[in-house]
């Protein structure tokens, strides 16, 4: 680890990176990058380097920890072995699984989980690089990330840390100045202000916290402007006309499942009318299903059954001339094809307990 610096900020108020005591480090964000994650965000803040993955809505297992008017929201901090000067040991320590803790709290106020009863929403949040600042790094990046996933939201969350050095307040502190400074105030907040996390090391007075505060405050504007722009350049540049009326459509929506006391899961993206076409789709397919199944089953030449019985004598040994195609065969099919994570899921919940 390297020496405590003599000074912290020079006589032209610079700080050893060369930034002045109110600016953040340049922040970089990335999303979807991990393609079986439901929603991902890799973000480089200095020399921080943190990937967000969200996982779900998806059934929590075991089922008695399901929360029947709400999802859960997990959140699992984690730092790579690799991520620091001495390498730390793998699995969670006091320090990861209070941070978890923390920074899952920090997105109650935005998250919606009340459309998603019993259901789990999975936080992963990986450093690879450290560079102080990580749960706050690693909190900006689980917010696209989350977004990312297509979970409902009333807003974003940013973090940024605020710290005394040589007597002054300094905004985003970097290692040394974490390491050697006289306070470090990480802050979560929503677009709205709303404090949604604050922990503090170090000594700061009443007056200094809250000057801090408003640092921090001005901090996350940048923060949420750089989310926004993300935002934009991934899911394109609709117009705010646009915007709202689809605010209403899902509000609408919203309303009448809260009416009908039958709250289900929708998508945050699905408008009414797509939601109809798909419904009366569906049922279409259900009543022709033993038509298609019967026209699928005609549309084999007598050549191609005589092919297809030929080859399967070849693989059996046995003459395989007739064939039927059942409902029952069908969905036999489909069960073996449920996706692999279910039963791991249920692993998962277990080993999670
Ligand atoms: N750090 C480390 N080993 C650890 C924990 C932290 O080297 O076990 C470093 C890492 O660079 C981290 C910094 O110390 O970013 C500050 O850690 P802190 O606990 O204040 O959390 P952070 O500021 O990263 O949220």
């Amino acid at each position: 680890m390297s020496d405590k610096p003599e000074k912290f900020i020079d006589e032209n108020g610079l700080r050893l990176d060369g930034r002045r005591v109110d600016e953040i480090r340049p922040m970089t964000v990335e999303m979807g990058v991990l393609s079986r994650a439901d929603g991902s965000c890799y973000l480089e803040w200095g020399n921080n380097k943190v990937l967000a993955a969200v996982y779900g809505p998806r059934e929590l297992h075991p089922r008695r920890l399901q929360r029947p008017s709400e999802a859960l929201v997990r959140y699992r901090y984690n730092m790579a072995a690799f991520s620091v000067e001495d390498r730390i040991r793998p699995g969670p320590s006091r320090r990861s699984t209070e941070i978890s803790k923390v920074s899952g709290e920090a997105f109650e106020p935005v998250v919606m989980k009340q459309f998603y009863p019993g259901a789990v929403i999975d936080v992963f949040a990986e450093v690879l690089q450290a560079d102080a600042g990580t749960r706050t790094a690693a909190i900006n990046a689980a917010t696209l990330a989350l977004v990312d996933a297509g979970i409902p939201m009333k807003g974003l969350v940013a973090s940024c840390a605020v710290g005394k050095v040589d007597g002054q307040l300094v905004l985003d502190l970097n290692k040394p100045e974490d390491n050697y400074g006289d306070a470090d105030l990480p802050i979560a907040m929503t677009e709205d202000g709303e404090i949604t996390l604050l922990q503090m090391d170090g000594n700061l007075t009443a007056d200094e916290i809250a000057k801090g505060i408003e640092m921090v405050r001005k901090g996350c504007e940048q923060i949420f402007a750089i989310q926004k722009e993300a935002l934009l350049s991934k899911f394109g540049t609709a117009d705010e006309e646009e915007i709202l009326k689809e605010a209403e459509l899902q509000a609408e929506v919203a309303t009448s499942e809260d009416e009908s006391e039958d709250v289900e899961v929708i998508s945050e993206t699905v408008s009414e009318a797509e939601i109809q076409a798909e419904d009366d789709e569906l049922e279409a397919e259900d009543e022709d299903e033993d038509i298609e199944l019967q026209d699928e089953a005609e549309a084999f030449t007598d050549d191609e059954v005589g092919d297809a019985s030929d080859e399967a004598e070849d693989l059996f040994g046995e003459d395989v001339s007739e064939f039927e195609i059942t409902e029952n065969a069908e969905s036999e099919d489909d069960s073996s094809s449920e996706p692999e994570g279910a039963e791991s899921d249920e692993d998962e919940g277990e080993k999670n307990e």
